[in-house]
């Protein structure tokens, strides 16, 4: 099979509007660093987010940055200078391309953003190991090199259940990080405004959950590929009313394709899920590759981890501690092959795509006979493709496109 020219991309209107959201975003951040008239802390991506806004500090999320450094392919200049300093070309990628940009001095947001010199210079480091270890090492190297706190939540593995005894432990690493980001910032935690920062959170959340459900209409009006671009403000601006405004935006966009049958992909004739990381220097190839197949690639586990049913503003410690156990990547292996039957299920999905990230084991779930167990239970096949999030030398195009074009083909003798 070969593919045909790519179809016209369809612009989604709303992507103007996000785009400059998340440049006040990124000149309010430089804004509070240049002039100190904020606080800076760095959070990761599944971090108290929350707790950091509602203290009044201008949050930067350095997973964020390495998405850019790799969706800008600056990584493949940046990585080898982190290797040069001990991180080894097999840990996380996005540690590697944005620890290489601090010691190279380059970042694509001086391009994007003329004015901004450089990423915010922290005052404070706030990670939480839910998701990998690799982010606190990655913290405490700003921490030693800048000369800040990095302060984090140890979180719990391979959850089975989450239990109240786990979310009592979260919980409580929570809030004894209030006194240090006290001190850092200069003044006391207001619950009230807590409470509201969370209740603003789950907002946003529920409305990113809504934009991804409209991915169930036949023909989706929105693929994986839009929303790796278009969950940028559930990630750095979860808590703001910007997001939530955002989100109504979209929704109403996409609701309106879905009314008026218009579909993100033209002439939709598979449905897959992608599970594991993007492919972020490869992102405008694979959403062509997979338009010119006719294939949507239309829900993922990554995007939907930034849903959070379990925010409430009522019960701001306990319920940010729920939210950050019940994640995919904290949870057990028989947990996260429900979670995928489920979406296969809800999604009407045909195939299945893994990607196994070379330097995110976290991310893939390949590895462990996930693509034959679920393979067996539910009979939607199963593609692992090898690649990475940032580290191109890891991608091989041509063996990408060979194996899409084959599986597409299988998928196609069964529909
Ligand atoms: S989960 Fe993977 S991509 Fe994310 S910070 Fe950890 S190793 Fe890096």
């Amino acid at each position: 099979m070969t593919t045909s020219n790519p179809p016209a991309r369809k612009k989604i209107r709303a992507t103007e509007q996000m785009a400059r959201i998340m440049s006040d975003y990124f000149y309010g951040l430089n804004e509070a660093a240049t002039t100190g008239s904020r606080k800076v802390a760095w959070c990761t991506s599944v971090g108290p987010a929350e707790l950091l806004r509602a203290m009044g500090f201008a949050v930067h999320f350095p997973e964020n940055h390495g998405a850019m450094l790799g969706s800008t392919r600056y990584s493949t200049d940046l990585i080898p200078e982190a290797n040069a300093v001990g991180y080894s070309p097999d840990i996380c990628s996005y540690l590697t391309s944005d620890i290489g940009s601090y010691l190279k001095k380059s970042t694509p947001l001086s391009k994007a953003y003329p004015g901004i010199a450089s990423v915010p210079k922290p005052d404070v480091l706030v990670y939480n190991t839910n998701q990998c270890r690799d982010v606190q090492d990655w913290f405490n190297w700003y921490a030693k090199e800048l000369k800040v706190p990095a302060i984090g939540i140890s979180s719990p593995k391979n959850v089975v259940d989450v239990s109240e005894g786990l979310v009592d432990d979260v919980a409580r690493q929570i809030e004894a990080l209030v006194p240090t980001l006290e001190a850092v910032a200069g003044a006391r935690l207001d619950i009230d405004r807590l409470r509201e920062t969370v209740a603003l959170s789950r907002r946003c959340s529920q409305l990113w959950g809504d934009v991804l459900e409209t991915a169930r209409n036949r023909p989706t009006p929105l693929t994986f590929f839009d929303g790796t671009i278009h969950m940028g403000p559930a990630v750095c601006l979860r808590g703001t009313q910007e997001a939530i405004d955002y989100y109504e935006l979209l929704l109403a966009e996409l609701r309106q394709r879905v009314a008026d049958g218009v579909g993100a992909v033209d002439g939709e004739q598979l449905r897959l899920y992608w599970e594991g990381m993007p492919v972020w220097g490869r992102l405008r190839q694979h959403s062509e590759m997979f338009a010119s197949l006719r294939a949507s690639v239309l829900a993922s586990t990554y995007c939907s981890s930034w849903v959070f049913p379990a925010f409430d503003g009522q019960d701001p410690f306990r319920s940010m501690a729920r939210a950050y156990l019940e994640l995919f990547i904290v949870r057990a292996e028989d947990y996260k092959q429900a979670y995928l039957k489920n979406m296969l299920d809800r999604f009407e999905i045909d195939g299945i795509i893994y990607h196994d990230a070379k330097t995110c084991p976290y991310n893939s779930n390949n590895r462990y006979g996930m693509p034959q167990r679920l393979e067996a239970q539910t009979g939607v096949p199963a593609l692992v493709l090898s690649g990475d999030l940032n580290d191109l030398r890891c991608v091989s195009d041509e063996q990408t496109k060979i194996n899409v074009e084959a599986f597409v083909e299988q998928l196609l003798e069964r529909v």
